[in-house]
């Protein structure tokens, strides 16, 4: 083989690897490489965020909320645009709990997400729906699989929505372990200003959610008894939930 093969093809593998390296570093909770990503507050305050993906999600997320208006904590619902026209009703009970409402996409889809055309409508769908749902403008956005590409950041930017991570509240919990794990997993993860994630639902398929149901209640009096209270995200990072 030539040498100028050798070095062609070992520039190849070079690129090929950073290509991988760039496309994980985007999936990353905690990655700041391509922009703020906010995962959390600097704070030694005990204050914690729990969040709620892929919802509504029915019966799943009418239970949380009731489980949430037991114990008079108020979350943050990361909301499927798609899944909101289904449930409306639930959305709005969100909003009129006085939960936060904050945008997770219009479909939860994975091909959405590689050409930036079908971005902009992903994000401009979904703002109608919940507006035309809440009569409100979700400032949050938390993108589906974490996935934040740098044509992402900047499209969320343009639309005046600040991007939001978090800490998986179990590496698997979109499978259900029992509950009691996730409860032990998310009591482990959680530090003062941490925001931890769930799942109402799965992606825009809905679901079964029993044991991220469950986990709710005792994790709430686990955390309570570490001495944390509970806020929303908006809350936890100084800023608006919704566009003015
Ligand atoms: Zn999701």
């Amino acid at each position: 083989m030539s040498r100028l093969r050798e070095a062609a093809q070992a520039t190849a593998v070079g690129v090929s690897a950073l290509a991988a390296a760039a496309y994980l570093t985007a999936f990353r909770p905690r990655s700041q490489v391509f922009g703020s990503f906010p995962y959390g507050a600097k704070t030694e305050e005990r204050v914690v965020a729990l969040s709620f993906d892929d919802g509504p999600n029915e019966p799943y997320t009418s239970r949380l909320l009731d489980t949430l208006d037991k114990y008079d904590v108020k979350a943050t619902f990361f909301q499927v645009g798609r899944c909101a026209q289904r449930f409306p009703s639930c959305t709005r009970r969100v909003v009129q709990s006085g939960h936060v409402l904050g945008n997770h996409s219009y479909s939860h889809s994975f091909s959405s997400y590689l050409k930036q055309p079908r971005q902009e409508i992903e994000i401009n769908l979904s703002q109608d729906v919940f507006y035309s749902i809440t009569g409100l403008t979700p400032a949050l956005y938390r993108p589906p699989w974490l996935c934040h590409w740098p044509w992402l950041l900047r499209s969320l930017q343009h639309h005046d929505l600040q991007v939001v991570s978090g800490t998986f509240a179990h590496p698997l919990e979109i499978i259900q372990p029992a509950a009691a794990k996730l409860t032990d997993s998310a009591v482990k993860l959680t530090r003062p200003g941490t925001i931890l994630i769930f799942h109402d639902g799965q992606e825009a398929r809905g679901g079964p959610r029993e044991q991220t149901v469950a986990a709710i209640g005792p994790l709430i009096d686990r955390l309570r008894d570490c001495g944390y209270r509970f806020t929303t995200v908006d809350q936890l990072l100084g800023i608006s939930a919704y566009a003015s």
